[in-house]
């Protein structure tokens, strides 16, 4: 398998450590609100990651944090802490908001069908490590106390911006309006290691440590995590674009000046979900999570379906017409699905020919919008029903739209509509599909829309049907 590996801008071919186990670890939700669906489309992304692994037939372990502390609004450790933020919304604990929406989270994970990963593990379980990391960065000198805190020293690297050559004036947290410049730090990117001197009178979460009561910065949760968990190196870790810089490059330098080597060899970045008006936000205007999809009476695996058909690497426009036209595509493809006889013996060589369409795409840095053409291919591929339905059940083992389950459904929802139509009866060969038309000629008729049911007479007859009106139903054939 090919894919782009953020450091090297580069698809590369995928090559694990020890292809008995992969090690991936994700950066999870700032558990202070509920997801949006921007968030959502990174971590659908990376479900399709992990489960196209397992289905190439690599066990995958992965790993990923909750953040319940130490994430301020600003990535670089400026603005207020957004727990802080979420508990004072709410008048609830940083500990109830924790709990209520990393339960929000797994809740709509399971509606987009994303898999829980093996591993997850709160940042506030994981205190000593972070502790662990750092006596050891200061002690060689990676890491300094300044004004109460302790702050990696960026200085010390020789390459810092590992993913692109950012331009540190840009980046400078003090030009930036409404914003303090931190004047304890020695570099501009240095970053918060450990925080006591904290402006947050009212943190609630503290503990002791070596530099005085106080608490971690982010990024250090996630090194210390991965680190407790999968040891000390790692095949793949994602997250959202965003990530990149600070957080992820933040991670690099702080891992690879504690280990002495390299840690991570390939990094996937998924790239953000917008508005036609921009930034998907959570406090502006509509606030898009998967519950608004549900109370607009959108099925969730329609989202992971619209996520599908883009690739990972483009930034994807959500409107409702966009939305719309997932739903109608998804629908089509139920319907087809539903309409395969499941008949004949599984004919190996042809599944294994579609399985191999399928994998092509994949292969080639994760082109999920092609694996969902294979399953096209698979409905329209000369052979028997029982291949078609192997494919489409094995590709599904990754893509995660449950057609096999929407298609049975279908086919008995259609099974009792068209019985409860008035004792509408229809009598043929056996097929959803053609079932389906006769059904819909019926009811044009009954509207008095004649034309409608001559279109699809027309549509039957060119598909080699004769259907023929009997009292209380219809009669069809292959001619
Ligand atoms: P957060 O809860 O803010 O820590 O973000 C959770 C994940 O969502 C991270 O991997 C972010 O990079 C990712 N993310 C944030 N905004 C978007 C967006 N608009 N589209 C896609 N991913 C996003
Ligand atoms: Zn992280």
């Amino acid at each position: 398998m090919y894919l782009y590996n953020s450091v090297s801008h580069k698809k590369e071919e995928f090559i694990p450590r020890d292809p008995n186990l992969v090690k991936m670890y994700t950066c999870g939700p700032t558990v202070y609100h509920f997801a949006h669906i921007g968030n959502l489309r990174s971590y659908i992304m990376e479900d399709v990651l992990e489960k196209y692994l397992r289905w190439l037939g690599y066990p995958v372990k992965r790993v990923m944090n909750i953040t319940d502390v130490g994430h301020l609004s600003s990535d670089a450790d400026t603005g207020e802490d957004k727990m802080l933020k979420g508990a004072k919304r709410e008048n609830k604990s940083v500990m109830d908001i924790a709990a209520f929406y990393t339960d929000a989270f797994f809740a709509d994970c399971e509606k987009l069908n994303i898999k829980r990963p093996d591993v997850v593990e709160p940042a506030t379980n994981c205190i000593d490590e972070y502790i662990k990391i750092i006596t050891k960065l200061v002690d060689t000198d990676y890491a300094y106390l300044a004004g109460g805190n302790v702050y990696f020293d960026t200085s010390k690297l020789e390459k810092y911006y590992v993913f692109n050559e950012h331009n540190e004036e840009d980046l400078a947290v003090g030009v930036r309006e409404g914003v303090e410049e931190d004047t304890n730090k020695r570099n501009k990117n240095d970053f918060v290691l450990w925080f006591t001197k904290s402006k947050f009178e009212d943190q609630a979460l503290k503990w002791d440590s070596p530099w005085g009561v106080g608490y971690p910065g982010w990024h250090i949760e996630c090194s210390g995590i991965s680190m407790k968990h999968l040891g000390e190196d790692l095949d793949i870790h994602c997250g959202g674009i965003d990530n990149a810089f600070p957080h992820h490059t933040n991670e690099i330098a702080q891992s690879e000046s504690y280990l002495g080597h390299k840690w991570c060899n390939y990094w996937m970045h998924v790239l953000h979900l917008n508005t036609s008006s921009g930034k998907m936000s959570k406090s502006k205007g509509e606030f898009l999570t998967v519950s608004l999809l549900e109370e607009k009476g959108y099925d969730p695996l329609i989202y992971r379906l619209f996520c599908l058909q883009s690739h990972y690497r483009k930034g994807l426009v959500f409107s409702w017409e966009n939305l719309d036209n997932a739903k109608i595509a998804f629908e089509k493809m139920i319907a087809k699905i539903a309409a395969i006889k499941p008949e004949g013996e599984v004919d190996e060589a042809g599944l294994s020919e579609l399985r191999e369409r399928f994998k092509k795409a994949l292969d080639n840095d994760l082109n999920t919008s092609l694996a969902i053409t294979a399953v096209y291919d698979a409905i329209k591929a000369q052979t028997n029903g029982a291949t078609k339905l192997a494919a489409i059940a094995d590709f599904d083992r990754v893509l995660g739209l449950d057609l096999i389950a929407k298609a049975e459904s279908k086919r008995e929802q259609d099974a009792k509509a068209a019985k409860s139509e008035g004792g509408y009866e229809i009598r043929g060969e056996g097929d959803a599909e053609i079932d389906a038309l006769v059904l819909q000629r019926a009811e044009a008729k009954k509207a008095k829309n004649f034309a409608e049911a001559d279109r699809i007479r027309d549509e039957l007859k060119a598909k080699g049907i004769e259907v023929t009106d009997v009292p209380g139903g219809a009669v069809w054939k292959r001619v």
